[in-house]
């Protein structure tokens, strides 16, 4: 079976940036995901669309297929004393939010000085090539719950969200 729209589509992959870090790499039992309902970043869909199980792939996926490109508009600089505990906040720290639009976001705290922070609104891996190197571990149809939920299941039909 090849991934196509409603296949859940299981593969191992480990992630690295350009610099050869390892970013994120699938567990033991593969990482599974609905193929078509845009779970996962475009480029690696797209690279994956028309593949069985048993393919082993190597991608380098540019930040328009991934996270996107990095908005400068997305740095905003705001008072320390809106923080609930200042002295704790240190440059690197990422918290979660929801953007306007009801989306969850990371903001991450670039710079910290005396009374103002800067903090970044961008996806922690915008402008980010991402290298995929990769095995599809299984291809199989969704079932009908799965595409009315637009995420995959585990095989024990148990929710991942
Ligand atoms: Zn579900």
């Amino acid at each position: 079976m090849q991934a196509a729209n409603n296949t859940v589509v299981t593969i191992n992959y480990m992630l690295t940036d350009d610099q050869g870090n390892i970013l994120d790499r699938s567990t033991e039992n593969g990482f599974a995901y609905l193929h078509g309902a845009h779970d996962i970043i475009p480029g690696l869909e797209n690279a994956l669309t028309g593949r069985s199980a048993g393919a082993e792939l190597k991608l380098s996926i540019p930040p328009e297929e991934a996270y996107g490109t990095r908005d400068e508009k997305l740095t905003q600089v705001v008072a320390l004393d809106a923080f609930d505990s200042p002295e704790k906040v240190e440059p690197g720290q990422q918290f979660h939010a929801q953007s306007e639009s009801g989306k969850p976001i990371v903001i991450t705290v670039a710079a910290v000085n005396s009374n103002e922070i800067t903090i970044d609104c961008n996806h922690p891996l915008a402008g980010e090539t991402l290298n995929f190197d990769l095995t599809i571990l299984d291809v199989r149809p969704a079932t009908e719950e799965e595409i009315a939920h637009g995420h995959a299941h585990d095989a024990n039909h148990t929710h991942h969200h």
